[in-house]
């Protein structure tokens, strides 16, 4: 379905601006606009500006700018229907479309019992005896009661159906939800039982599925069902129920639905996104537990898979939020999933995958209660996967003979093998090749025999192809390729032409930048010559009606800011202009945003005469090149010369009214198609 125009302007206009980005981040009011820090990199003081009456945003340090859509399209991940989606939600506002219409009453309908089922559960874990249990174990997992409820944390009673008793759910529409199913035996069963319960949250905060972990002390033993008056499932007899026994997974997860797929949910990524954003870095984990530990020790920035590995789909989702991704995993993370096809995704991604440096055999959640600043640490000094692998494959063989610095070489060879970049295998190489002691032309020959095809010795091999070669980090900093400057910039090839060392790696010092907003190439900076023109573009923008009179684009010099007068010229409104230009030229709208938060107080006449100054300055020199060029207009030269001299003069002269300022400025377009 299409977004109707209308509907999108709908949903603008209802939508509070100021109100949508206070969840984000404390705004205060300037005048009449709003300041605040900004949620889209790190900053301690306020360049965030926001103008609430024309809905838009901008922000003088990273240069982010848009309006409530693109505001949720940058935080919350999404693309642009999907962010018309949400904000028509947020609003009340129904989009045109019967059959989405339709399936939205019941998609309403599963929330609404996925919220129910939160508050049960939580409910659950709030109250005496088992609830107790569960608690001092979370107590002794470190896991304080505000975290808990900072993640709602619950707790799913012994019994068969405790739950689908209180939801009273049609059978159907509970097996939709995931919470319950009908069980072989005809009778309604929840799908957790006798479990601490982790809800899974979309990026938007609203319950999709629930994870459930096996607790010490709660059932084991059999259901409590006596309690709850229940026979059990259709079975009569004495047979017990299957409770969460050792044959049990320790942790469990409701089945995907509608609502939930394993390999797009990320558990706590609603509570990270913002740190994620700011911060330009995601941290993933394998645990739930893992992710509160991370939250717990001030880095929250954590998210983990749902029941499974790292896929392309989540790699994907993170890269919209944040291009550093952290793999904080126990086990070596390559082997979750094929390297060859990680490292695809990362490039395809446009994410750079690194991996903690967590210590051997620990994971999150014990190291960081045992250590929060070791579990900091570990993600600070996080080194690149593919660089992580080798030197893993390596330490796992015996050095002190050839024998064996030959078979390391050839493991890590293999690993390497399976990077789709020429230059990034190379880098790594002569990694391989300082760890194992071994000639790097060498293990160039290995390399390409490994790949199945002949490499000219002794010659790193070169591609033309346009991989994105990253910064690798890591102690291999001061050798690695450099990114260009702007690291989200599409072509981030390296000049391969050039003999020069590549300068340092850029760490993490690059500001964070999104696959999802249009990146400028920078902001425009103006130079001194430009003020007037800036000036005067700020005011129509500001006080259209004040300004109008004096805008005629033979004033504007500079072909940038002529392409902004041009661009509001032909719009009817400042929102209308930025709209047209947000697709095609993000760096007009991108200015026309700014300029929107500039508040100015200069006035009108005086920048118009600023702007004739500086134009009829311009023409005097013209005329002079003019004259000298062609001597038979030397005397038609002279008395333009004379005239423009006059005006320059009557500039001076702050008195000027209205009317006269309108007629110079038609002078001066006529002799400007004079000289051309
Ligand atoms: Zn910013």
């Amino acid at each position: 379905m299409a977004l109707a125009p209308e509907d999108i302007a709908r949903v603008r206009e209802a939508t509070d601006l100021v109100a949508l980005v206070s969840e984000h981040v404390a705004l205060k009011r300037q005048g009449r606009r709003f300041a605040g820090l900004c949620p889209f990199h790190q900053e301690k003081t306020p360049s965030f500006s926001l103008n609430a009456e024309d809905g838009l945003y901008y922000c003088f340090g990273c240069q982010a700018s848009g309006d409530a859509i693109t505001f949720v399209q940058q935080t919350e991940g999404l693309d642009f229907r999907e962010a018309v989606q949400r904000l028509a939600e947020r609003a009340g506002i129904q989009l045109v479309d019967d059959s989405r219409r339709r399936s939205s009453d019941s998609t309403a309908r599963l929330r609404e019992a996925l919220s129910l089922a939160v508050s049960f559960y939580e409910a659950q874990l709030a109250a005496t005896g088992p609830g107790e249990t569960a608690r001092s174990y979370l107590h002794s997992r470190g896991i304080t009661g505000e975290l808990a409820a900072t993640f709602h944390l619950g707790l799913a009673p012994d019994a068969w159906s405790a739950l689908a008793e209180h939801l009273r759910l049609p059978p159907h529409l509970l097996a939709q939800t995931g919470l319950g199913y009908v069980n072989r035996a005809g009778r309604v069963q929840d799908s957790l039982r006798a479990r601490l319960v982790f809800p899974i949250f979309d990026s938007g905060g609203r319950p999709i599925a629930f994870g459930g972990r096996v607790v010490p002390g709660i059932g084991g033993g059999g259901p409590a069902q006596a309690a709850a008056g229940h026979t059990g499932p259709g079975n009569t007899s004495a047979a017990p129920a299957p409770a969460a026994t050792s044959a049990e997974p320790k942790y469990k997860n409701t089945p995907e639905t509608a609502l939930y797929q394993k390999r797009r949910a990320l558990y706590g990524l609603h509570l990270a996104k913002d740190e994620i954003v700011g911060s330009g870095r995601a941290v993933v984990c394998e645990g739930y537990t893992d992710v509160l530990a991370f939250f717990a020790a001030g880095l929250p920035a954590a998210i983990a898979t749902c029941g499974t590995a790292l896929t392309e789909d989540h790699l994907k989702i993170l890269g919209r939020f944040a291009q550093k991704v952290v793999l904080s995993f126990d086990a070596d993370p390559a082997g979750l999933a094929a390297a060859g096809r990680i490292y695809e995704w990362e490039q395809a991604g446009g994410i750079d995958l690194y991996v903690a440096s967590l210590p051997a055999g620990s994971d999150p959640a014990s190291l960081g209660q045992e250590d929060p600043t070791a579990l900091l640490q570990a993600i600070e000094s996080a080194i690149p996967l593919l660089g992580f692998r080798i030197r893993q494959t390596v330490a796992s063989h015996d050095l002190r003979n050839p024998e064996g610095r030959a078979k390391a070489a050839t493991a890590a060879l293999v690993a390497l093998s399976q990077h789709p970049s020429n230059l990034v295998r190379d880098e790594y190489l002569m990694t391989v090749a300082d760890l194992c002691h071994m000639d790097p032309r060498l293990l160039r020959q290995e390399l390409a025999a490994i790949r199945g095809r002949p490499a000219a010795p002794g010659r790193p091999e070169r591609t033309t192809g346009a991989y994105a070669v990253r910064s690798t980090g890591g102690q291999r900093s001061a050798s690695a390729p450099h990114s260009t400057q702007n690291p989200r910039s599409p072509d981030r090839r390296v000049d391969r032409s050039s003999s020069q060392p590549p300068a340092p790696a850029r760490q993490s010092a690059t500001p964070p930048r999104r696959a999802a907003r249009d990146i400028p190439e920078g902001p425009f900076t103006p130079g001194a010559a430009d003020r007037a023109e800036m000036e005067a573009l700020r005011l129509s923008v500001q006080r259209p009606a004040d300004m109008a009179p004096y805008l005629d684009d033979v004033l504007f010099v500079n072909p940038f800011l002529k392409d902004a007068l041009d661009l509001l010229a032909s719009h009817g409104t400042l929102v209308a202009a930025i709209d047209a230009a947000s697709g095609v030229r993000p760096d007009l709208a991108g200015l026309l945003t700014r300029l929107d938060m500039e508040e100015t107080s200069s006035d009108p006449e005086g920048v118009a005469r600023k702007l004739i100054t500086a134009k009829a300055t311009g023409l005097l020199s013209e005329i002079a090149t003019q004259a000298r060029r062609d001597p038979g207009t030397s005397g038609r030269m002279s008395g333009l010369s004379r005239y423009i001299k006059g005006i320059l003069e009557e500039m001076a002269d702050t008195g000027n009214d209205k009317g006269r300022l309108v007629e110079v400025i038609a002078a001066i377009r006529e002799i400007d198609r004079e000289l051309a």
